[in-house]
């Protein structure tokens, strides 16, 4: 996959104060504040700064924990992990593959049939949805 690379200046142009905040500077947004934490849409929820499709309103639970999840990603390729030190835990990062946003963390105690619970921050996505009765 072609990468997309920008400056931290022009990535703070075009987003906005709290998606740069989350996604380029590696931010969480606090629980049950953001704008998908309770969403049932049906869509795509794509890369706030790139538009890479990244998870399927069909993948989605209630976590219970205030941030949107999932317990699988659109396409495995479409997602890279990476080991997470910071704040004294051991966590693994979820970034975009193509322009390296960071989205959230991934966690082993997600529902069947993945039991995988990616735990996303709302402001690293935007939800395209699927308008009723569309193909
Ligand atoms: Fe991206």
């Amino acid at each position: 996959m072609e990468k997309i690379i920008k400056s931290d200046q022009v990535w703070r142009k075009l987003l906005n104060p709290e998606q740069y905040r989350v996604a380029r500077k590696k931010g969480t947004e606090p629980p049950f504040t953001g704008a998908y934490w309770n969403t049932k849409a049906a869509g795509v929820y794509k890369c706030a700064c790139c538009g890479l499709p990244l998870f399927d309103s069909e993948h989605k639970f209630d976590s219970g924990t205030g941030w949107p999840s999932f317990w699988q990603a659109i396409d495995e390729k479409n997602v890279h992990t990476q080991r997470d030190e910071s704040d004294d835990k051991i966590r693994t990062e979820v970034l975009c593959t193509r322009c390296a946003a960071h989205l959230g963390h991934l966690f082993n105690d997600g529902p069947a049939p993945t039991a995988l619970r990616y735990c996303m921050n709302s402001a690293a996505l935007k939800l395209v949805e699927i308008e009723a009765g569309a193909e």
